[in-house]
């Protein structure tokens, strides 16, 4: 029977009994009210009793009582006690998980809506510099680098920072914001120092061998040309082995001459000033036309008189990479259309052909130093593989995108996408 049925059948038997004494006594409705004040009473000193045991936190066992009251107690005791078991484990993660933060070589710093510091682990000290005492004041006022300040605000997570560690100079930070919840972020800084390092030691090395190399490779191609030269009663092998060295070290030449201008725009700042695209385009196109020995491939459309604020030579050394590949990649007979022109707030230069394309698993790869698409095919055309690495970074430099679209059979079209800031 349920406790509710119970207190029922109790009531049920007291208005008996009430009602059995009335028979001898009389007065039934006075019995019943004071049965009914009796029961009101009861429930309110129970009430009473249950508010004491909730105030001082249902921590001890409950009081003794019965029916459906004892049920109460019960239900709430066992809630209570769920939601300690829940308490417990919870924090056994929090803690868990400031441990394991806390173990983390990275410094990670939780900010608020106002880029305030609401909690930080170790490493953060040690990286960031960060003090308990930070804890609550903003971010940007404790860090000021401008590119830092600008960084945060933006709190873009696309965005990857390098900066060099408040704490350390020697110590290079890569920077990177992580949204959690709507007003909510993370900030986390990683020590690239040796990642640095390396590149720049890579950086050096392909430096230095491409200036060491120069000069034993004019040697060579010079000996080679004077021999070439004295050759009219040379034997057909050697007039051939001749010949191969002769274009095996001109490639050379190209190879270092490559990797000494990627190695430029890697490291060199450039001078700037307004480079007069109309001319520069007129110019590349005449010279690559002149050194593919065909004069009507290229159709130029300068479509826009904007200029752009950069360096002549990297611009130069981008466009004119484009428009070879384009005679290079192409048939004889096809049409190289370049175009210079305005879309919405960029200037475009658009290097578009009719030749057999780019598999599109390939395109996100062409722009990697050394990669050479359908590796059967280029073997046949030279090249270094360097060329659209060179256009990449020459146009980073001027705050550019290079886009790259093509379809296999139809040609393909490379876009350098210049923005508002560099017009001029
Ligand atoms: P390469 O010296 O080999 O031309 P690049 O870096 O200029 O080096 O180009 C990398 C690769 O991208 C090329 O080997 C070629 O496979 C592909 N590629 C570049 N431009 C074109 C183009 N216009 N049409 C088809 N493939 C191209």
């Amino acid at each position: 029977m349920s406790f509710w049925n119970k207190d029922l059948l109790r009531l049920a038997i007291t208005i008996l009994i009430a009602a059995i004494a009335s028979s001898f006594i009389g007065h039934f409705l006075y019995l019943l009210l004071i049965i009914c004040i009796g029961l009101i009473l009861r429930q309110a000193f129970l009430l009473n009793q249950l508010e004491d045991w909730l105030r001082s936190g249902a921590k001890s066992n409950y009081p003794s009582s019965s029916g459906l009251w004892e049920e109460i107690y019960y239900h709430i005791f066992r809630l209570k006690k769920a939601a300690k078991k829940r308490k417990k484990k919870l924090s056994l993660i929090i803690e868990q998980f400031r441990r394991s933060t806390s173990a983390l070589p990275d410094a990670i710093v939780v900010i608020g809506e106002h880029d305030e510091i609401s909690w930080f682990n170790n490493a953060a000290k040690e990286i960031l510099g960060l003090k308990k005492k930070d804890k609550g004041q903003r971010l940007p006022n404790l860090i000021r680098a401008p590119a830092f300040v600008e960084f945060l605000s933006k709190k873009d997570p696309g965005i990857v920072l390098s900066i060099k560690a408040p704490v350390n100079g020697q110590v290079t930070l890569q920077l990177k914001i992580v949204t959690y919840d709507q007003n909510a972020h993370l900030l986390v800084a990683h020590d690239v120092t040796f990642l640095k390092n390396i590149e720049r030691m890579r950086k050096d090395f392909v430096d230095n061998i491409s200036h060491e190399l120069r000069t034993p490779l004019t040697v060579l191609k010079g000996y080679i040309e004077t021999l070439d030269d004295m050759g009219e009663d040379h034997s057909p092998l050697l007039t051939h082995s001749l010949q191969q060295m002769h274009n095996q070290t001109l490639r050379m030449q190209h190879l270092v001459d490559d990797l000494l201008l990627l190695a430029n725009l890697e490291t060199q700042k450039t001078e700037n000033n307004c480079v007069v695209i109309d001319t520069l385009l007129k110019q590349i196109c005449q010279e690559s036309s002149a050194l593919e020995q065909l004069n009507s491939r290229i159709e130029l459309f300068i479509e826009s008189d904007i200029n752009i604020f950069g360096n002549d030579q990297e611009l130069r050394s981008a466009f004119s990479n484009l428009i070879v590949n384009a005679l290079k990649y192409s048939d004889e007979e096809s049409i190289v259309t370049v175009q210079w022109y305005q879309s919405c707030d960029n200037v475009i230069l658009s290097v578009a052909d009719q030749g057999e394309g780019i598999p599109e698993l390939e395109i996100p790869k062409i722009t990697e130093r050394f990669y050479r698409a359908n590796a059967q095919r280029e073997n046949e055309k030279h090249g270094t593989g360097l060329g659209l690495a060179i256009v990449k970074h020459a146009l980073s430099r001027h705050d550019a995108q290079l886009k790259i679209s093509s379809e296999l059979g139809n040609g393909s079209c490379f876009s350098c996408i210049f923005p508002k800031r560099r017009f001029c």
